[in-house]
């Protein structure tokens, strides 16, 4: 049995389309409720809508961070370091 750390890998399928509804907030009501309360309970969904909600805040509401930039660049290279050590 190998147990893998909950809150790593993708959102629950059926739940990623509500999940993206929810954060940009077309989703309403029940269906909205339902989204946040799975994701309460559910890590990597509830991951999934926070990564989701700040992606969007950002492209709402800065439009230049050259900060923003350069942290996307390191991440990427991180990224591409560890990519390479395996
Ligand atoms: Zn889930």
């Amino acid at each position: 049995m190998t147990h893998k750390h909950d809150e790593e890998g993708p959102p629950c399928r059926h739940m990623e389309s509500l999940l993206q509804k929810t954060a940009e907030g077309s989703a309403r009501g029940v269906s909205r409720w339902y989204a946040l309360a799975h994701a309460a309970r559910c890590p990597r969904c509830g991951r999934f809508l926070r990564s989701l909600r700040d992606m969007i805040s950002r492209l709402r509401g800065q439009k230049e961070m050259p900060e923003e930039k350069e942290a996307v660049e390191r991440l990427r290279k991180l990224i591409h370091a560890e990519a390479e050590s395996n």
